[in-house]
């Protein structure tokens, strides 16, 4: 198709979209058929021949996500630019692009690229809590300079066609390179999407507005419960400043949610009707995503980590929420079905993380690296010199011999999908392999620590062990079944 017939017909199917998503009465049965037809293309069609519980627990995510965008509109929180910037990528950039990057980074690498980068443009942070994964704190002043971020956006870009980041920290909001901030690099990278991580104390009026203007950022805001377990984790006050941060999200209309870290104290509280129905209902939240506690970064321990028993537990209560209430709640792990198992080491439809110093690790919660942006670049290199490197080829490896893609009978269980928190062998092996080194003094101190590989191997097996028969019930035994017929 000539380029400007092309324009014309993206330029024209925007405006209708945005017409639809403005109108109430439009919207509506455009999204109930937008349903119907990701159940149809995953659930019934299902031509990657996935196991049938896979592909109803990825429409159950795509429903969810659905009535989350409607729910926005409905209760009049998103604001006529997020509502352009949002059709903007997803009608112009997704549904209607030839993908013309990513069939030329498929002919030259032989795999489909990864959709997404997290980037922490900072360790700095204004709090300092307990177990951060980042061990950030006010003092810490390593970041990511503006033309190197700037970069690493055009490229991912030009190179995978990928246009959704997500922005972790330290805290994102205190990020400044060149005079500019994050909503500055949002504002030049319009044609994206940014995910934020947050802790959300320095969202005010004005940063709010900022957000509403540029129109294509939300925030996650990190809660670890109601008033009284957030500000024993993040500090006195901090939870009274992030019911301002909604009040001001809501009233600017920028859709936001929130980010829990489920531990062995709160695992109960963060899946409570009592907590959705204060998040979800009276502020408003529009998404959440559950990290369980990871015992990498400040003071790990393994005694926060959410016992086996409870993750069990969290895995069937999750299932309820996601299915019979329709909450966009996935968990970082026990979710793992929806994204075919692990996504880290910029798997096909995953992802790879850059940090403040510019290293390139598989995952956030698997803080090892062979390579360094930076690096990379002074030596003429570009992202898929990292992509292509050894340690996050191995990682690949692994998960397409785990589960990734295998046929729908063997897929291996992905209700504990981590290589580096549930299969802690496999992720020593090939650090070992790869001569992968630490991100951090913590991950080094962690990589020598004998009793930290015992627990993580012992409660690795003991989760494994609790959940292979639901993976065998309800994901593959259907599927042995349909093959012996
Ligand atoms: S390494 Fe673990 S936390 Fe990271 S993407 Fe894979 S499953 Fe998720």
């Amino acid at each position: 198709m000539h380029p400007k017939v092309k324009s014309m017909l993206t330029m024209s199917s925007m405006a209708l979209a945005n017409t639809v998503f403005a109108n109430d009465s439009l919207r509506r049965p455009a999204l109930k058929i937008a349903e119907k037809n990701t159940y149809n293309i995953l659930v019934k069609k299902n031509r990657s021949q996935r196991p049938r519980k896979i592909q109803e627990d990825k429409y159950y995510v795509l429903r969810n996500l659905i009535c989350a965008i409607n729910k926005g509109f409905e209760n009049k929180r998103v604001s006529p630019s997020v509502r352009r910037g949002l059709i903007k990528i997803l009608v112009g950039n997704v549904l209607l692009s030839d993908n013309t990057q990513k069939r030329a980074f498929k002919e030259t690498c032989g795999f489909n690229p990864p959709t997404f980068l997290l980037i922490s443009p900072t360790k700095r942070c204004n709090l300092r809590c307990l177990g951060c994964y980042a061990s950030s704190s006010s003092a810490n002043a390593e970041k990511l300079d503006y033309d190197i971020l700037d970069r690493i956006l055009t490229e991912k870009k030009e190179l995978w066609g990928s246009y959704f980041t997500v922005i972790s920290g330290g805290e994102p909001l205190m990020w400044k390179s060149d005079g500019k901030d994050i909503i500055d690099i949002a504002a030049k990278h319009n044609d994206q999407f940014f995910l934020m991580y947050t802790n959300g104390t320095l969202i005010d009026e004005k940063m709010a507005q900022r957000m509403a203007e540029v129109g294509n950022i939300t925030p996650a805001i990190s809660v670890e419960g109601f008033e009284k377990e957030t500000d024993k984790r993040r500090g006195k006050g901090v939870h009274k400043k992030i019911l301002k941060a909604f009040g001001n999200l809501r009233s600017c209309g920028v859709p936001f949610g929130i980010s829990i870290t489920a531990t062995r104290n709160n695992a109960e509280l963060v899946l409570s009707d009592e907590f959705i129905d204060f998040y979800f209902e009276k502020q408003e939240a529009l998404y959440g995503w559950i990290f369980q506690y990871m015992p990498i970064g400040r003071s790990y321990t393994l005694d926060l980590m959410v016992t086996p028993q409870q993750r069990k537990w969290m895995f069937e209560k999750e299932q309820h929420l996601i299915r019979d209430k329709s909450l966009f709640l996935p968990d970082f792990w026990n979710s793992g079905a929806v994204a075919n198992g692990c996504i880290s080491g910029g798997r096909p439809g995953g992802y790879f993380y850059i940090d403040w110093n510019g290293n390139c690790l598989p995952c956030a919660f698997y803080p090892y690296y062979t390579h360094n942006i930076k690096e990379i670049y002074k030596e003429k290199g570009n992202l898929n010199t990292a992509l292509l490197c050894p340690f996050f080829q191995a990682v690949r490896k692994w998960q397409h011999d785990y589960s990734y893609m295998k046929p729908a009978c063997e897929v291996g269980n992905q209700i504990v999908p981590c290589i580096s928190k549930d299969h802690p062998r496999e992720a020593r092996e090939i650090i070992d392999a790869t001569g992968a080194r630490p991100g951090d003094q913590e991950a080094e101190v962690a990589l020598k620590d004998p009793d930290y590989y015992k627990g993580l191997v012992a409660c690795g097996d003991e989760v494994g062990r609790l959940t292979n028969p639901i993976w065998d019930k309800e994901y593959i035994g259907p599927e042995r079944e349909r093959v012996r017929k």
